[in-house]
C-alpha cells in the first residue's frame, strides 16, 4: 500500500510502552471503564473493577460526539478530574477521548493515553495536532472507513511526529441490523499486515449488546488482538451513554477470568487479578479444573477404544505397559507434590475400565462380523 510510509510494516512489530504498561508485547491489554464520566463515585467504583479484573487502562469519557445534539455531551474538564483521580486511586493509567483542538489542549497533559473516535478518524486536522503531543493515540476506525483509509488516518499523526499509534477497530457499518456495527475481525489481520502498530478491538461499540461482548472479546484475542477496550458500569441501566452495551462489573470481572485461557491459546499472557481466594472463586476453580478431569477422562476412553482395534482379544490386557505407566505418573505425582497413594489406587481403576471397554467393543465386533458371515 503506497503511503504507508511510516506506518507501513517495518522489520518489527512495534510495541508502545507507557509507564510500565506494554501494548503491542506478550501481555494482553484489557482496558475498561464507562462510556461517559458521570460523578466521582461512579469512576472510583469502576476504576476498582478495572483493577481487580487484571486491566490496565480506565477508561471515560468526558467530550462526547454523539449522534444527536440532544444526546448527553460529557462533563467536560470536571468529569476529567474524577477520571484521572480514580485512576490514580487504583494505580491505572487513563485514556479519554479528544473532539477536537480545544479539547486536546485540556486533556493531553493530564491522561496517558488519548482517543481519537471513530467519527474523527478523518478530521485531519486533528490528526496532525495528535502528531504534535507526546502521548500514545488510539485511533479508532471510522464508521465506514477501509483499512487503507484508517492506515492513513494513523500515517497523518505518524507524519506529524508521533509514532505512538494503537489502532482499535470498532465494528464498521454493514446492511445488518442486529448489531449496532459489524466487527470486522480480519482487520486485526489485515492491518497488522499492513503496518507495525499494534491493533486493540472495542466489542462494545462494535455490538452495541452486551451479551455478545464476552464472545467477542475472546475472538479479537484469538484473532491477534493486542488488547481490549471494554465498556463497563456500575449500574449500566442507569448510564447516560451506551447502557445497553455496557457490562456489569460481575460480568466485566468473569470476562477477565474466561480471557487467560484464550491468551494462552494463542501463546499470549493476560492475568486476571479476580476477585480473591473466597470460598466461591475456590469452588468455581474446583468446578473448572473436575470438568477438565472429566473430559481428559473421555478423551482418553476413546483413545483406549481405538487402541483395542488393533488388540487381539487375549491380548487386551498388557500388565506390563500397564506397570510402566503406574512408574511413570507415580514419579510425576512426587514432582508435582500430589501422594503417589492417590494415583496408585486410581489407575487400576481406568485400566480396569478401558480394559473392559476394549473387551465389550471386540466382542460386539465379533458378534456383528458372524452375524454378517451366516447372511452371506
Ligand atoms: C467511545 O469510545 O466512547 C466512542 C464514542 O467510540 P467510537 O468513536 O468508536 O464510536
Ligand atoms: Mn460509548
Amino acid at each position: 500500500m503506497k503511503d504507508l510510509k511510516l506506518a507501513g510494516l517495518k522489520a518489527g512489530r512495534c510495541a508502545i510502552e507507557v509507564k510500565g504498561v506494554t501494548i503491542g508485547g506478550e501481555e494482553i491489554i484489557l482496558m475498561g471503564g464507562p462510556c461517559a464520566v458521570e460523578s466521582s463515585l461512579q469512576m472510583s467504583q469502576i476504576a476498582e473493577t478495572v483493577k481487580k479484573a487484571g486491566g490496565k487502562i480506565l477508561r471515560g469519557g468526558v467530550f462526547k460526539p454523539r449522534t444527536s445534539p440532544y444526546s448527553f455531551q460529557g462533563l467536560g474538564l470536571e468529569g476529567l478530574s474524577y477520571l484521572v483521580q480514580a485512576a490514580k486511586e487504583q494505580n491505572l493509567l487513563c485514556v479519554t477521548e479528544v473532539i477536537d483542538a480545544p479539547s486536546l489542549d485540556l486533556v493531553a497533559d493530564k491522561v496517558d493515553i488519548l482517543q481519537i473516535g471513530a467519527r474523527n478518524m478523518q478530521n485531519f486536522e486533528l490528526l496532525k495536532l495528535a502528531g504534535k503531543i507526546k502521548k500514545p493515540i488510539i485511533l479508532k476506525r471510522g464508521l465506514s472507513a477501509t483499512i487503507e483509509e484508517w492506515l492513513l488516518a494513523a500515517e497523518y499523526i505518524l507524519a506529524a511526529g508521533n509514532p505512538q499509534v494503537i489502532l482499535c477497530e470498532r465494528g464498521i457499518r454493514t446492511f445488518e441490523p442486529s448489531t449496532r456495527n459489524t466487527l470486522d475481525l480480519s482487520a486485526v489481520g489485515v492491518a497488522k499486515a499492513l503496518s507495525h502498530l499494534p491493533v486493540i478491538i472495542d466489542p462494545s461499540h462494535a455490538a452495541g449488546r452486551r451479551d455478545l461482548i464476552s464472545s467477542l472479546s475472546k475472538a479479537a484475542i484469538a484473532a491477534g488482538a493486542d488488547g481490549l477496550i471494554i465498556e463497563t458500569h456500575p449500574n449500566p441501566a442507569e448510564a447516560v451513554s451506551d447502557g445497553p452495551q455496557s457490562l456489569t462489573p460481575e460480568q466485566f470481572l468473569q470476562l477477565a477470568e474466561e480471557l487467560g485461557v484464550v491468551a494462552r491459546s494463542v501463546k499470549r499472557v493476560f492475568n486476571c487479578v479476580g476477585k480473591g481466594d473466597t470460598l466461591e472463586t475456590l469452588r468455581t476453580r474446583i468446578d473448572r479444573v473436575d470438568q477438565s478431569i472429566i473430559e481428559l477422562l473421555a478423551e482418553r476412553m476413546q483413545i483406549v477404544r481405538k487402541i483395542g482395534d488393533q488388540k487381539r482379544l487375549d491380548r487386551v490386557k498388557d500388565p506390563a505397559r500397564e506397570k510402566e505407566v503406574m512408574l511413570r505418573l507415580v514419579q510425576l505425582a512426587t514432582e508435582q507434590q500430589l501422594s503417589p497413594e492417590l494415583v496408585k489406587r486410581i489407575y487400576p481403576l481406568i485400566f480396569e475400565f478401558g480394559v473392559q471397554s476394549q473387551v465389550k467393543k471386540k466382542l460386539t465386533q465379533d458378534k456383528e462380523e458372524h452375524a454378517h458371515a451366516s447372511i452371506q
